[in-house]
């Protein structure tokens, strides 16, 4: 396998499948991969074999979610749920969100992105 380039296709990394090459970057080999969810993006060859890509970004967006709905069920509270669900969907922290209300914004506007 001397002096020959990797061949990445149809190889798995996290939620990615390797679809084909895509040319090189910088000196680096890139490969055009499809996520589990659908999303198509290239990604160097490197950050696929080191981990540091391993989805077109929904995965961390799922484990926000997760993360967010482990706390809200230790604290059970309602508006927790929502915050930590909304982090997933928005980027708002549940912090942030709480300040909102406590300034008196409804809870509608409190979960909007600005
Ligand atoms: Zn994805």
């Amino acid at each position: 396998m001397k002096g020959k380039a990797d061949n990445l296709i149809n190889r798995r990394f996290g939620r990615l499948t390797v679809i084909c090459r895509a040319g090189t970057n910088g000196g680096h080999s890139t490969w055009l991969c499809e996520c589990s969810c659908g999303e198509r993006l290239i990604v160097q060859s490197h950050q696929l074999k080191t981990g540091n890509t391993k989805s077109c970004g929904c995965l961390r967006r799922d484990l926000n979610v997760e993360r967010g709905r482990a706390n809200a069920f230790k604290g059970s509270d309602l508006k927790n749920i929502i915050a930590g669900w909304w982090l997933g969907q928005t980027g708002l922290t549940p912090s942030e969100i709480q300040a909102r209300i406590n300034a008196g914004w409804s809870l509608e506007s409190a979960l909007t992105t600005l």
